[in-house]
């Protein structure tokens, strides 16, 4: 299969499926509703995002023709802050998954207890089909449609699904030319020449292995050997895999858009991060490694192991395969990985799930150093970042691990009344306006 097959496979699988994330992200948070006391009225603002733009891109291609391509910027909430959230370049972005997105990142920025509200972006495109220049001309278009929404002050990108620092050193250069002025704090995850901050590339993922080592000790679970399955090789997954491997795990299940393979003995990971480094599209597809079968998706989700993580894409674990899965913990580096249906077939089955609210928050987090750089023009060592980050993310672990315990329920829950409540506090002590 080549990258864009596999790229149009993928949207077509999200395109065929009947969740729709935005309604999975709704009813997440009615599940919270009966746990607190938030007045009706300002769950109905909790409900909705403040804003949606559509904007449909024009880019002309290399060979001079013109493609048109709907891209979206929502901001669910500003209550706690400047909205914050990544923007992704994808086959199956609908303004419903943005829409979710911006809401989980309200709740993760307040779960994480870091000052910003949350919004997310994202463009319904195929990123493979595009030539470097192609790339540039789109993102550049886009930053300048959602230029009046976006801000250091008001609404902060960063990199999501298949965008990186090259594509937000596009959007910082575009709101420089259009403002006339320097404003690095307007985009996180740029590169370090443009402001951006050590450690940030592999924040996300530092933050999964950060979650994953407080959870596994909590549980009584040794790093040293434990089995783990990634599902997703990309950013968030690689990073995560070869971290938790520095930590004695045997990572023993990876894939990707391309394929799952499984390794029993454990994969070298130093091996298979340098073939992606060159492989076409980045992708595992081709990956030559002793003692690898390849096997299917849903085999991957079901190994017997003691941690899966999913850092792919929303609704991976759904009512139809959650029974099948083994794995005791379950870490999510994607955003919204596990349907709530799929949810409560796990509790259940007594699996821990550490809720991506608080498992992925090491990106948002370091984007929010690379931000407080920004605006004070004062960067910090990659040591710093990344011992800051584990402070928090520790702490975050902790308060939500006591309230589960405390209340007797499960992580996620937890995570979401801690996120939604210190939202409404914020829209209740601002007062409603206009
Ligand atoms: N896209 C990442 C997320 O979903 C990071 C967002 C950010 O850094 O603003 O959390």
């Amino acid at each position: 299969m080549t990258v864009h097959d596999t790229a149009r496979v993928v949207a077509q699988r999200i395109q065929n499926t009947e969740i729709n994330p935005y309604e999975m992200m709704l009813q997440q948070l009615d599940m919270v509703h009966e746990y607190t006391n938030i007045p009706e009225g300002i769950w109905r603002i909790l409900r909705t995002p403040e804003r949606a733009l559509e904007v449909n891109v024009p880019v002309v291609r290399d060979d001079g023709s013109i493609d048109v391509f709907t891209g979206y910027r929502v901001q669910h909430s500003s209550a706690r802050g400047p909205c914050k959230g990544g923007i992704r370049f994808h086959p199956g972005v609908t303004v419903d998954e943005v829409k979710a997105l911006a809401g989980w990142m309200a709740w993760k920025c307040a779960v994480v207890n870091i000052p910003y509200g949350g919004g997310k972006g994202g463009i319904c495109c195929d990123p493979t089909s595009f030539t470097p220049g192609e790339l540039e001309r789109l993102t550049r278009s886009y930053a300048s449609m959602i230029y009046p929404l976006i801000g250091a002050k008001r609404d902060i990108p960063a990199p999501d699904v298949n965008t990186n620092a090259q594509v937000m050193n596009w959007i910082v250069d575009t709101a420089q030319v259009l403002s006339g002025e320097s404003t690095p704090g307007i985009v996180t995850g740029k590169s370090i020449e443009m402001g951006g901050a050590h450690g940030r590339h592999e924040a996300t993922g530092r933050g999964v292995m950060f979650a994953t080592l407080g959870v596994l000790q909590r549980l009584g679970i040794e790093i040293e050997g434990a089995r783990i399955a990634v599902q997703g090789f990309g950013n968030v997954g690689s990073i995560a895999a070869r971290l938790l491997h520095e930590h004695g795990a045997s990572i023993i299940g990876i894939s990707d858009v391309s394929g799952a393979y499984h390794c029993p003995v454990g994969f070298d990971l130093a091996r298979v991060l340098s073939y992606v480094e060159t492989s076409p599209g980045r992708l595992l597809a081709g990956l030559q490694h002793p003692g690898v079968e390849e096997i299917t998706n849903d085999e991957l989700l079901a190994m017997d192991v003691d941690v899966l993580i999913p850092a792919a894409l929303e609704a991976q674990i759904t009512a139809s395969n959650a029974s099948n899965i083994r794995a005791r913990v379950i870490v999510e580096g994607a955003n919204g990985p596990t349907t709530p249906e799929a949810d409560l077939i796990l509790g259940e089955k007594g699996s821990v799930i550490v809720p991506d609210i608080l498992a992925n928050a090491g990106g948002v987090v370091c984007s929010y150093f690379e931000w407080v750089q920004n605006i004070q023009c004062f960067p910090w060592e990659e040591k710093e970042t990344n011992q800051r980050l584990g402070q928090i993310l520790q702490r975050s672990l902790r308060e939500v691990w006591s309230m589960a315990e405390e209340r007797g329920i499960s992580l996620r829950l937890a995570a979401f009344i801690l996120g939604v409540e210190r939202v409404a506090t914020a829209i209740q002590l601002r007062g409603v306006f206009p």
